[in-house]
C-alpha cells in the first residue's frame, strides 16, 4: 500500500496484521468445513442442508480473499501453510466426523457464532482509527450473521414435526 493510505492507520499495525492473519486463517478452515460438510452430508433435508453448506463455503472463500488483499495492503504476509492456519485460527476446525445433517448445522452455527465475535472484535480495534478495515470487517460481519440466521432456520425447520392427515 501506499504510504500515506499505511499512515492513516491509527493502530498497531502489527496488532493488526496478527488479528487480520487469524480471521484469514478462521476464513480458510471454514470453507473447507462447509465444503467439506456438504459433500458428506446424510439424514434429514440432505439436499437443503448441502446446498446451504456449498453457499457458506463460496462465502467463506470471498471472505479470505478479501482479508488477504487488506493484509497484502497493509504490508503484511498472509499466512503460508495450512499448519499455520491450525496454529492461528480463533475459531478452530470442527471436523464433519459425524455427517448428519443435524449435526453439521450445530457444528457451523458454533462456527458463524465464533465469526461474528471474531468481526466484531477487529471492528472494536480498528473503529474510528482504520475506516477501511472497519467497513472491511463490517461487511464480512453482515455476511456472517445471516450464515447464523440461515443455519438456525434450517435447524428449526427440522425440528418442527411434519404435519400429517
Ligand atoms: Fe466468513
Ligand atoms: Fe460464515
Ligand atoms: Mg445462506
Amino acid at each position: 500500500m501506499g504510504t500515506k493510505g499505511r499512515e492513516i492507520v491509527g493502530v498497531d499495525l502489527d496488532q493488526l496484521l496478527k488479528m487480520l492473519n487469524k480471521a484469514y486463517a478462521d476464513e480458510w478452515l471454514a470453507y473447507y468445513q462447509y465444503w467439506v460438510g456438504a459433500k458428506v452430508a446424510v439424514g434429514r433435508m440432505r439436499g437443503i442442508v448441502a446446498g446451504e453448506l456449498e453457499e457458506h463455503a463460496e462465502e467463506e472463500f470471498k471472505h479470505a480473499g478479501i482479508l488477504v488483499e487488506r493484509i497484502i495492503q497493509l504490508g503484511g504476509t498472509p499466512l503460508i501453510s495450512p499448519e499455520d492456519l491450525m496454529r492461528e485460527t480463533n475459531c478452530g476446525y470442527d471436523a464433519p466426523r459425524d455427517p448428519n445433517t443435524y449435526k453439521l448445522l450445530e457444528q457451523n452455527i458454533s462456527g458463524e457464532q465464533c465469526a461474528i465475535e471474531v468481526y466484531t472484535k477487529i471492528m472494536d480495534f480498528v473503529k474510528d482509527k482504520d475506516p477501511i478495515t472497519y467497513h472491511m470487517a463490517l461487511e464480512i460481519l453482515e455476511d456472517e450473521v445471516k450464515h447464523e440466521e440461515d443455519l438456525q432456520a434450517i435447524l428449526e425447520d427440522m425440528k418442527t414435526p411434519v404435519q400429517r392427515g
